[in-house]
């Protein structure tokens, strides 16, 4: 089974996903951190973040992997090409260079051939943008998981307070935040938006056990 979850930044992907792959003894796939690793190898290499035919090689040429324990659905961490980027890729310069890079078509489809790959494999919690439109049309449970923007933002900063990377500033993450909604829901290839049977969960007001209950009754009931 697929189960897609799809949002804007900061609505609670990540957490959520982890959560509800460990109640269903499903795995997690992080797409955002793929793009992210796009990103960091991109500038890595000195590639210009406007060099489309570079980026899509980039993403043709390079291994993207998630290290997993048994028994935990989150992965360790991930690499690319073979080297550690998991803490690397949740810096501030790769959340300003992450956009320009995902909206490249050649980027897109070599990374949508790759987690459909994935995905099919087992039973997956997938997130990202354009998991229900794009990579899993026929996902048995679409979501699309929303927040207010200060919701976000603040959860932005705990997070990255947690991590020990990213800005903790509430104002600049809410600045970046709304930049790269509007980049990640304009651009032509393959924008963030809701796949027309997904199931729309606001999560400004509840809790992250509640909406991880919402989702998981909707996938028990498509069993
Ligand atoms: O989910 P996360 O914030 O880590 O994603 C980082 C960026 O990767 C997004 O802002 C978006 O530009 C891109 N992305 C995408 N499609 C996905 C997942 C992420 O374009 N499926």
């Amino acid at each position: 089974m697929i189960i897609a979850i799809d949002g804007p930044s900061g609505a609670g992907k990540s957490s959520v996903s982890v959560e509800v792959a460990r109640e269903l003894g499903f795995s997690c796939l992080d797409t955002g951190a793929m793009y992210r690793s796009i990103a960091w190898q991109a500038l890595q290499d000195g590639i210009a973040l406007d060099d489309a035919d570079a980026l899509g090689e980039v993403a043709r040429t390079h291994e993207i992997e998630f290290a997993h324990e048994p028994g935990n659905p989150k992965p360790m961490g991930v690499s690319i090409g073979g080297v550690d980027v998991t803490s690397a890729i949740r810096t501030a310069e790769i959340d300003r260079a992450v956009s320009p890079v995902s909206a490249v078509p050649a980027v897109r489809e070599a990374l949508v051939a790759q987690q459909q790959r994935i995905g099919r494999a087992g039973d997956y919690v997938v997130e990202g943008r354009d998991i229900g439109t794009v990579v899993f049309p026929d996902a048995e449970v679409k979501v699309f998981l929303t927040a207010s923007d200060e919701a976000r933002a603040r959860r932005r900063v705990l997070q990255n307070e947690e991590r020990g990377v990213g800005s903790t500033d509430f104002q600049t993450v809410l600045a970046d935040i709304i930049r790269r909604d509007e980049l990640d829901s304009s651009r032509a290839a393959s924008p963030l938006r809701p796949a027309d049977d997904a199931v729309h969960i606001d999560s400004s007001d509840m809790t992250m056990q509640q909406v991880i209950d919402q989702i998981c009754s909707l996938a028990r009931a498509r069993v």
